[in-house]
């Protein structure tokens, strides 16, 4: 390394030394070859100082010379020292700057995104039928869910752009005080995926109230799909935004379901069942969301299992069965139900399908609003501990 430091700047100046002086002498010697006593004053007195100048000239800026070692050197690159006396890295740079660098004199066309293609909202027309908005009626929440969604739509958009923004960056331009070396970029990745389904009742009368009440900031809370009670699916944000329909939860060891899953809202007030079209409807959306996103049968759950001490919904009228045998979460054996042998731990095995059992009464509530449903008390009793034995092997 030392010779090779100090080596080529000498052997690059004698080189260019002596490649000057050969071609000035041999160009001297056509032009003055009959005045001799001029030519004999130049080579003593004005070659030596053009000879220096040219020393001077052909520093670091002289064009550097292919290393007969490397006839091929990559393109787009460029070295730099780097910092704490490391072996010298190669910097993969941005190809703007590799075109700024290369060709100078041309301004560069740095590449932009292209402007995402926006949607121009019109206000909804005024309504000419005032008998039909009695208050707090399907009617009355579609106008001004209507109506809201004209800056809703826009603010969607914002928050998209501000996001994409967000991923945009390299990770150089994050301040990450953990990572003290420069950026090396992998070339392999892609968006992450929802892994789970968790599934809502509203707790509301209408589907129009549930998509006012998720286009609001003040209610702080939303959820990718709605399902009314006539089997009609909204969707209200893309499946790779974090909706927010957990709230504070835990299954297994996710302490953070918003990020990890898609959140479905079923139009029921808690206390009535669920029309045939809506679950219907609801298995035609589920097929669609677990092909798309390879989502394993027992991700599908219910908030109530994730948030067993503040939540109980989807409500015992909720048909778990008919979704397991769609391909939608587990359900036991409804025949030849083992009882589960002496040592069996049911609290462990509560927790191995993923419930907190920090607060065991409300776990085993969960578990039984899931899979009993006629009966949520927090005891376990002989058939409820068969169902649970049978269903924890399952998962
Ligand atoms: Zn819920």
């Amino acid at each position: 390394m030392i010779v090779h430091t100090i080596l080529k700047p000498c052997w690059r100046f004698t080189m260019n030394f002596v490649t000057f002086t050969l071609r000035t002498d041999i160009l001297l010697r056509t032009i003055l070859v009959k005045k001799r006593s001029v030519y004999t004053m130049f080579i003593k007195k004005a070659l030596p100082a053009l000879a220096l100048l040219a020393l001077c000239a052909c520093g670091d800026n002289m064009p550097k010379k292919t290393n007969v070692l490397n006839r091929n050197p990559p393109k787009n690159t460029a070295t730099k020292p780097s910092p704490n006396n490391q072996p010298n890295q190669t910097v993969f740079t941005k190809p703007e700057q590799v075109t700024r660098n290369n060709q100078p004199g041309n301004t560069p066309e740095v590449t932009k995104r292209p402007e995402r293609e926006k949607e121009v909202y019109t206000p909804p027309p005024a309504s000419t039928d005032a008998a039909a908005y009695t208050y707090r009626s399907p009617q009355y929440y579609k106008r001004i869910t209507d109506s809201i969604q004209f800056y809703a739509k826009p603010s969607y958009e914002k928050t998209v752009d501000e996001i994409i923004n967000q991923i945009a960056k390299n990770p150089s331009q994050r301040k990450n005080p953990a990572v003290n070396s420069q950026w090396y970029a992998s070339v392999n990745f892609n968006i992450r995926k929802p892994n789970f389904v968790v599934l809502h009742h509203t707790a509301q009368n209408s589907a129009e109230q549930t998509l006012f009440t998720f286009s609001i900031t003040r209610t702080q809370t939303s959820a990718h799909y709605v399902v009314g009670r006539d089997g009609v699916v909204y969707q209200m944000l893309n499946d790779y935004v974090r909706a927010w329909h957990s709230g504070n939860s835990k299954w297994g060891s996710i302490t953070d379901m918003n990020s990890c899953s898609l959140g479905i809202e079923i139009d029921n007030n808690g206390e009535e069942p669920f029309s045939d079209a809506q679950i219907t409807a609801l298995i035609k959306l589920l097929d669609y969301l677990k092909d798309q996103y390879g989502i394993p049968q027992s991700n599908f759950i219910a908030h109530s299992d994730i948030a067993p001490s503040r939540k109980s919904d989807p409500s015992k009228y909720f048909p778990w069965k008919r979704l397991a045998d769609a391909g939608f979460g587990y359900w036991y054996d409804t025949y030849n139900l083992q009882t589960p042998p002496a040592d069996f731990n049911a609290l462990l095995a509560l927790r191995v399908i993923g419930y907190d059992i920090s607060n065991q009464s409300a776990a085993i509530k969960a578990f039984k609003l899931h899979y009993i449903q006629n009966d949520v008390s927090g005891t376990l009793n002989d058939y409820d501990k068969k169902v649970l034995y049978n269903l924890y092997r399952k998962f």
